[in-house]
């Protein structure tokens, strides 16, 4: 049969992480979370070299732009599983990195009409989501959504993504012409209204410093303003991720060159500083552009290094 790929990718970076020609017809979505809230660029750069021996058919970012390494001929090495990658269109889309690995909504939104297009472009008429592994992983009664954690030791796609696997079934089969009385309910009507708030506390309403429609331009805003967070509609603090309870930790520093920088992602300046190997004590933690771990700010007061360079001791 004759494969095509997404219009809806904005960026393309192939993973020579693959098998070339997929070796079953699309008939499976299998929707994972990365475990960082990260850019389609930083998901091409995990997935090139060989060594990682991962990709994925798409990514979405957390920007909700959606990024492709595999095409979709071939299988990717997404899912622990040969043979449900041979069969699945994998998705990696940015999430936080703990439980229960929220994604931003700009994220979701992206990934409702990335498996909508999926299931156009492929023939896939009804999306079958069941919460019974048995039913899933044999694609009894027309189950035909697969998860990382039916294949692996692994909590993967994370409690927020699973949790909503019905709803996402309910709400791309709506848009595929297949919806059904009760479809939506749990849906997303509300995401294309969601409006990102920056203050000091959500009650503290005067303190804002801005309303965003886009996350990103809010966390910016946030990053301006210390002690300012963002939040989304219903008064989630969604930025910087709250993690008050997990420092100071102690990183262990694996490479001799890590940069320090002024600030948490790669859009902030290096201090032309590196750690060099050894034990640092991290004493605040911020997810942010670049890195698929988050970022640490040293307690020396040197700067912030990438967690994907550090193991927790
Ligand atoms: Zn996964």
């Amino acid at each position: 049969m004759a494969f095509t790929n997404s219009p809806l990718v904005s960026y393309t970076k192939i993973s020579p992480n693959k098998t070339v020609n997929r070796n079953h017809a699309i008939d499976t979505i299998t929707i994972h979370c990365v475990v960082g809230q990260c850019t389609v660029e930083r998901l091409g750069e995990i997935f090139a070299p060989t060594s990682r021996q991962a990709s994925s058919n798409y990514g979405v970012g957390l920007d909700g732009r959606i990024g492709m390494y595999v095409e979709e001929k071939d299988r990717s090495w997404c899912s622990s599983n040969a043979a449900n990658d041979h069969r699945a269109i994998t998705i990696e889309v940015a999430s936080d990195t703990k439980e229960p690995y929220a994604l931003t909504s700009a994220a979701y939104a992206a990934l409702l009409d990335l498996v909508t297009d999926i299931c156009k472009r492929n023939g896939i008429k009804k999306l079958v989501w069941s919460t019974s592994k048995n039913e899933r992983v044999n694609h009894l009664n027309g189950c035909n959504m697969t998860v990382h954690r039916d294949y692996a030791n692994k909590s993967c796609p994370g409690t927020y993504l699973y949790e909503r696997h019905g709803a996402i079934a309910a709400e791309v089969n709506k848009r595929l012409g297949n919806g059904t009385a009760d479809a939506g309910s749990q849906g997303s009507g509300s995401q294309a209204t969601e409006m990102y708030r920056v203050r000091k506390t959500w009650a503290d309403a005067a303190s804002q410093k801005g309303a965003f429609k886009v996350l990103a331009n809010a966390k910016q805003c946030a990053d301006k303003n210390p002690g300012y967070s963002v939040f989304d509609s219903a008064g989630k603090a969604v930025y910087p991720a709250t993690s008050s309870a997990a420092v100071p930790f102690l990183a262990k520093v694996v490479i001799s060159d890590l940069n320090i920088r002024t600030g948490p992602g790669t859009n902030y300046a290096e201090t032309g500083k590196f750690t060099g190997k050894g034990i640092f004590t991290i004493v605040e933690e911020r997810s942010g552009q670049g890195s698929v771990k988050g970022w640490g700010r040293l307690k020396s007061g040197a700067g912030w290094i990438s967690l994907d360079y550090c193991e927790k001791t």
